[in-house]
């Protein structure tokens, strides 16, 4: 019995340390789990092992190169954009684009090795020349997509156009065998998924956004250093916590039809007409959201994507902690009230909602005022609890740092005007919950790092990143 009991504590272990994130100096602002890097390790090796194993030849080795690119082209031609597929396999939009990344990376890899050594074997110049333009899009593709922090859409537009170039490249490049047999099929199969992702958007979108002589709009305005977007949509869209859609803004400006913007889900409400709306919250960046800030009031037309998002099962949780960061707060608040109308039509065995909000300044509070007033009301047994942690720019002259302040009945608003201390919050909450325990966080990557040091992995706790990571200030 003990050494059953030491085994799975063992086993416990190695899935804890799976699961913990790399340290920062290895992967830097971005959160990644251990795991990922088992995936990727896996993945070289698959590939590695395809081109040496039992290989005799510099020419079996082109071949074989220039194959596994091929493979490795189909399943990059799905994009780095979310899409329905990839979202129902769970897997995040931060995840899809490491793996987009990391299996673009091996196939210019793969690639270039295929056509150094079919340039030194001497082959013949038109099938040498297709392949060096279609090695050097390849290329081309991945230099872009690392420029893309910069003018996001601008080289997301130029990355799809060398891509789709070095597939026109291969097309003559490879040799010409039926459609249906290696190497072209792989060729084929690519653009058949590109152009089955691409349609599949294209009417989903057209399902979200258009109906009858009924258009989508979304009405901007700025308030409290944020952009809030009502986006009054056309047909009803059933919302999960945590999710999130894709935004394009017609006539906003000349190209941002090509723009497509991921949002968490805020909040959900009836308006006009009855039609439902959604409402997002965006923080002025450098492009579209920093233009929408300096608008006032307005109304567009708009398109509509989503929602996308892996979905929990929120009743079984016992203690739900949820964690927020400045804009992180839009991710949290669907949380919240999927789980307070469970609890109201009991089907939540929840005993304790605590939400966990850092601030930069203490006008950010009037963000989302509203809609935690009407949390308020649904939590007729006071499970809730919010807790807000303001940095700066305290409105009241009398504050000063460490003024503790409650508000709502029962107190139920907690003001602390100073850092949230992530790491004795959770040992604190983790010492006194019950029942299984969910942590959600919506946070910046120092926060998120706190709350994982601490003493989280077990068995009954949960741990839920969600797909937008807001950043640190
Ligand atoms: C799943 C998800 C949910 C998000 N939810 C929110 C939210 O609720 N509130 C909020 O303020 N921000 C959210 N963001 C971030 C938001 O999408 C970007 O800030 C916004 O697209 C920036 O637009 P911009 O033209 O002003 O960007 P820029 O100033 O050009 O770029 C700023 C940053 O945003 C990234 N970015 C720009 N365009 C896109 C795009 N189309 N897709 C993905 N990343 C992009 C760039 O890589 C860059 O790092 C979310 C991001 C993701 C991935």
């Amino acid at each position: 019995m003990a050494v059953s009991k030491a085994r799975l504590r063992r086993n416990g272990d190695v899935r804890y340390f799976l699961k913990a994130p790399l340290p920062a100096w290895l992967s830097g602002q971005s959160i990644v789990p251990r795991y990922e890097v088992a995936i990727f390790l896996v993945f070289f090796a698959a590939n590695g092992l395809y081109v040496a194993v039992n290989n005799r030849s510099s020419g079996e080795a082109t071949k074989r190169l220039g194959s596994i690119a091929m493979v490795n082209l189909v399943a990059v031609s799905t994009g780095a954009h979310m899409n329905q597929l990839v979202s129902s396999c769970g897997i995040s939009p931060g995840l899809y684009h490491r793996l987009h990344t990391c299996i673009g990376l091996t196939l210019v890899v793969e690639a270039t090795a295929h056509i150094v050594l079919q340039v030194r074997q001497g082959l013949e110049f038109r099938e040498q020349l297709s392949g060096i333009v279609a090695a050097s899009l390849l290329g081309a593709t991945f230099i872009v997509s690392a420029l893309q922090r910069r003018l996001f859409e601008v080289f997301s537009t130029l990355h799809t156009a060398f891509a789709l170039g070095s597939v026109a490249a291969l097309w003559l490049h490879l040799p010409a065998t039926r459609l249906t047999q290696p190497p072209r099929v792989y060729l084929l199969a690519t653009i058949a998924l590109f152009v089955f992702i691409k349609v599949q958007r294209a009417l989903r979108v057209a399902y979200r956004s258009l109906w009858r002589d009924r258009r989508c709009d979304v009405d901007l305005h700025q308030s409290h250093d944020v952009v809030q977007i009502d986006v009054h949509l056309t047909r009803p869209m059933e919302v999960r916590a945590g999710q999130f859609l894709y935004l394009t803004v017609l006539g906003f400006s000349t190209f941002s039809f090509l723009e497509s913007h991921p949002f968490q889900i805020c909040w959900t409400e009836t308006g006009e007409g009855g039609r439902q709306d959604i409402v997002v919250l965006a923080r002025p960046r450098r492009g579209f959201t920093l233009k929408a800030s300096a608008k006032t009031r307005q109304r567009y037309r708009a398109l509509v994507d989503g929602p996308y998002g892996t979905t929990i099962s929120l009743g079984q949780y016992g203690t739900v902690l949820l964690f927020a960061t400045d804009v992180g707060i839009a991710g949290q608040l669907t949380y919240v009230r999927e789980l307070l109308r469970l609890y109201q039509q009991c089907m939540a065995k929840s005993r304790r909602i605590a939400l966990y909000w850092e601030l930069e300044a203490e006008e950010h509070r009037f963000w989302v005022k509203e809609w935690m007033n009407e949390m308020l009301a649904l939590d007729t047994d006071y499970i809730l609890d919010i807790r807000l942690f303001i940095r700066g720019d305290y409105l009241s002259q009398q504050t000063s740092q460490g003024t503790v302040q409650q508000l709502g009945s029962h107190n139920r608003i907690t003001l602390t005007y100073t850092s949230m201390d992530p790491e004795s919050i959770i040992q604190t909450e983790l010492s006194t919950r019950k029942g299984r325990t969910l942590v959600s966080l919506c946070t910046n990557p120092k926060i998120t790092r706190a709350v994982l040091r601490g003493n989280i992995w077990a068995d009954d706790v949960d741990v839920k990143r969600l797909d937008f990571q807001p950043w640190s200030s």
